[in-house]
């Protein structure tokens, strides 16, 4: 089990006070905090090693170099990838989702061509499909939703076809929580030949992801989300398709020569990754990866469920309050989304904001979505490895004060 109460003391963010409260961090579906070992890491590149990398023979940028590829080694293997060149250093998932949609996409695709993606997804796994059938003549299509927010699988062999080329979809549900039965749905991909893309910027952070196991050609997260600064994420891609595909950005570092009239591409993961890329973000995400590994990722799997389990009952008490997403915790990871009765979720959050709990409010960026169960906007609580029961228990009762004091005003 555990001991979250004791992981917390890592995070000096968590020891803040807000509004004279002790801050309850839950708007980690958003971003998560970082532990010191983390921050240290980037500190200590940038006190210690700081130098490019790639093309010097000094000793600071051998340094350098070292440790960005070892960044790259810890996350191969943090997925199970069966080589380090699979691995591509992104901004995030939307950029890693971008780079498919605008090189494989654009070579592959053609008016005869279905795009599918499912009716649960992240802005970030739409709006690039939607400008590419523009620019393709492709179309798009979606597996649908229950009304409890799981997908329905019922006509997939439908949807999927011999006219699909890619299926691209998210494995966690950023808006509702609900986990996807992925595996199911890249065989029936890989039945009809399609190519598959899996965003993992909800489940990579949460529970063990192995990519050989999957079969999937490409998976996208983020660091930040896990742990790891800003501004760096991966996208992960089997090897053979990487070299086939067009470069993404053009510029230093991706080529192998250069002259006047023409230019040639650098070997994978090179090809995709133009100019000085984010080091120190590389670096903190090996660290957040080296910390996560220490607790595991079965157990944190294992501690949000527990967390996810405890809040459902809880919240489950209160009058009138929809629960978007699926019942059982088996299908869901650990978030929560809810609408009180008379009670903006906006509202809501301010309130909360008083007492020092961080959640999140609105779309969620996956407007469709929220629309499609019936609302514009939705409290959202989510979960990692430093959140306590006890926090839920004060939660609760601060979402039930604000009921009280809402009837009031
Ligand atoms: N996909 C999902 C499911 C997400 O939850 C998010 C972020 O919330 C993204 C994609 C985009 O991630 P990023 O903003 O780190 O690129």
């Amino acid at each position: 089990m555990i001991q979250s109460q004791d992981i917390a003391k890592d995070f000096p963010i968590l020891q803040r006070k807000i509004n004279d409260n002790k801050l309850i961090y839950f708007d980690n579906a958003a971003t998560t905090q970082k532990p010191t070992h983390v921050i240290e890491s980037i500190s200590n590149f940038y006190s210690n090693t700081n130098s490019n990398i790639h093309r010097g023979v000094h000793t600071l940028s051998m340094e350098s170099t070292y440790e960005y590829d070892q960044a790259k080694d810890k996350v191969a293997e943090f997925i199970n990838s069966p080589n380090s060149e699979s691995i591509i250093f992104t901004r995030g998932t939307t950029e890693s989702i971008n780079l498919v949609a605008e090189t494989w996409g654009k070579a592959n695709l053609d008016e005869s061509s279905e795009i599918v993606i499912t009716e649960l997804e992240h802005h970030s796994n739409i709006v690039p499909w939607q400008e590419l059938i523009k620019e393709t003549n492709s179309k798009l299509k979606y597996i649908p939703i229950n009304s409890d927010g799981t997908l329905n699988y019922e006509n997939l062999n439908q949807i999927i076809n011999s006219n699909t080329k890619i299926v691209s979809l998210t494995h966690v549900s950023n808006g509702i929580g609900t986990i996807n039965n992925i595996k199911k749905i890249i065989k029936e991909a890989q039945s009809v030949g399609a190519i598959t893309l899996i965003d993992a910027a909800q489940s990579a952070p949460h529970m063990p992801i192995d990519v050989q196991d999957l079969g999937c050609d490409f998976l996208a997260f983020s660091g930040h989300k896990m742990l790891g600064p800003t501004g760096i994420g991966v996208l992960y891609g089997k090897k053979d398709i990487l070299e086939e595909m067009p470069a993404y950005q053009k510029g230093g570092d991706m080529i192998l020569e250069v002259t006047y009239e023409k230019s040639s591409w650098n070997e994978v993961p090179f090809k995709f990754e133009a100019g000085t890329p984010n080091i120190a973000g590389a670096i903190g995400l090996k660290s957040a990866i080296d910390y996560l590994n220490l607790i595991s990722m079965d157990s944190i799997r294992e501690h949000e469920k527990e967390l996810t389990e405890h809040i459902l009952k809880e919240m489950r008490n209160i009058d009138g309050i929809d629960i978007l997403g699926p019942e059982s915790v088996e299908d869901r990871a650990g978030l929560v989304s809810f609408n009180i009765p008379n009670v903006h979720p906006h509202d809501l959050g301010t309130y909360l904001d008083t007492k020092g709990i961080a959640i999140r409010t609105g779309h969620h960026c996956a407007m469709p979505l929220i629309k499609k169960l019936g609302s514009h906007s939705s409290a959202r609580a989510s979960f990692y490895v430093y959140n306590t029961k006890n926090e839920i228990n004060e939660f609760v009762t601060q979402i039930n004060n604000s009921i009280k004091y809402f009837d009031n005003v």
